[in-house]
């Protein structure tokens, strides 16, 4: 038989078990890898260690596995994976498109201050690039960060979402140079997940709405890199009770897998999936050909 080329993953922070908006991700990203009879693997995104919580990582493996959903190849860990992001960051840096920081949050706020730059008309997240190299660079003090020079062109990064459609922004006046290795050593998220996207061959990236605005960032990263750039479905979010999208900060509850199939059938809901009967394996198996017959895109169209 011919092997599918697809490759996707599934890439939660182990700050806590899965929730029900992390469920949908998960099942989204299998189902999609299932019916394009790829691959599909699990990594744990578990670089921004003050916010992990130990053991999160091997219960979200285990309440997959309660589901159904089991990594095709070993998970892996990004906490393992320094050497690759420190190349990565050395290679920006080679081709000048990174560069050292050496600003404290008092003086980005600063400098947008004397740049007559305030709240109101500047995202405060936004980097005035004052450590620039053409902007003087440290100039003296100590390097802190490792920043990305956002490039100005294409001014505008564009990209297709298979749900969401034709999708657009400015990184460079909407995000800035965002930060690639932080102050106190660990990665960003950013860098991590691009590099590993393409360590693992990625194809296919698939996961939550809530991270569709980072997609920009990362394109913007491949292109630095020269790595290829992956196809990108970003799933329904889970509302709560208030509205808001469900997720660990605000409190989402863990899932309760006493009885997996009904889970799952909140999550494939989600997605737009018909009722399956049968146990795990069976109802899994019916959403395959689900996903198979109608494009994500028809399946779970914005409301
Ligand atoms: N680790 C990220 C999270 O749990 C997801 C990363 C991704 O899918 O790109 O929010």
């Amino acid at each position: 038989s011919v092997a599918s080329s697809y490759r996707g993953r599934f890439a939660p922070s182990p700050t806590g078990p899965l929730h029900a908006g992390s469920l949908v991700a998960a099942l989204a990203s299998w189902l999609d890898a299932r019916a394009h009879g790829g691959t599909w693997i699990v990594r744990i995104e578990d670089v921004d260690t003050p916010r992990c919580v130990p053991g999160a990582d091997r219960l979200i493996l285990q309440q997959l596995a309660t589901c159904g959903l089991v990594s095709d190849e070993p998970a892996v860990w990004q906490s393992e994976r320094g050497a690759l992001y420190l190349q990565a960051l050395n290679q920006l840096v080679a081709t000048d498109r990174a560069y050292p920081c050496g600003c404290s949050r008092k003086d980005i706020e600063a400098a947008l201050h004397a740049a007559g730059l305030n709240r109101e008309r500047h995202h405060a997240a936004v980097y005035p690039g004052t450590c620039r190299p053409e902007n003087g660079g440290l100039q003296g003090k100590p390097a802190r960060a490792w920043r990305f020079a956002v490039p100005s062109e294409p001014a505008v990064m564009t990209w297709t979402d298979r749900r969401l459609g034709p999708q657009a922004q400015n990184v460079a006046r909407e995000v800035g140079d965002f930060i690639l290795r932080r102050a106190d050593g660990l990665w960003a998220y950013q860098l991590a997940v691009v590099v590993d996207d393409a360590a693992q061959g990625i194809t296919h990236v698939v996961r939550g709405e809530d991270l569709a605005d980072n997609t920009p960032r990362q394109i913007a990263l491949q292109r630095a890199l020269g790595l290829p750039r992956p196809a990108h479905l970003h799933t329904p979010l889970v509302l709560g009770a208030n509205g808001e999208k469900l997720s660990k900060q605000n409190g989402a509850q863990a899932l309760d897998l006493s009885e997996p199939v009904l889970a799952l059938h909140r999550a494939a809901a989600t997605l737009g999936l018909l009722a399956a009967p049968g146990s795990v394996p069976e109802a899994l198996a019916a959403w395959v050909a689900q996903w198979k017959d109608a494009q994500p895109l028809s399946l779970c169209a914005r409301p």
